[in-house]
């Protein structure tokens, strides 16, 4: 018999091992909690792809510079959806330095465990 640990995330059973690369991964960069915000993109005008623009050189005769193009982001751990268009637990979540968010419930689950701790130090 073997047994798979389990996690819950947003109500959803995740087996911990799935997401234990991506945790590992996260408590290697610092993050900071933020509102999400739309961001400037670059479109493609033919294939509709969509990358964050972030200062990189592009094509304007193929590509458009849509100032708020990016209309969401996914947590790295969980893909739970990170936009400007819902409650608190979708709005706010961590950021780090290149622009990766973390739903604030990963953030407290696995990344910083003792980041919620209210005043119990
Ligand atoms: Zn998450």
């Amino acid at each position: 018999m073997s047994f798979e640990p389990t996690v819950l995330i947003h109500s959803d059973t995740w087996k911990r091992a799935d997401i234990e690369e991506e945790v590992v991964w996260c408590r290697t960069h610092s993050w900071r909690r933020s509102h999400w915000q739309r961001r400037p993109a670059l479109v493609h005008r033919i294939s509709g792809v969509t990358s964050l623009y972030v200062g990189q050189a592009f094509d304007p005769a193929k590509i458009d510079l849509v100032p708020d193009g990016w209309s969401h982001d996914h947590c790295v751990i969980c893909f739970w959806t990170l936009s400007d268009s819902g409650s608190d637990d979708e709005t706010i979540g961590y950021t780090d330095e290149r622009g990766a968010w973390v739903c604030s419930e990963c953030y407290h689950q696995f990344v910083n465990p003792n980041s919620n701790a209210t005043g119990n130090a």
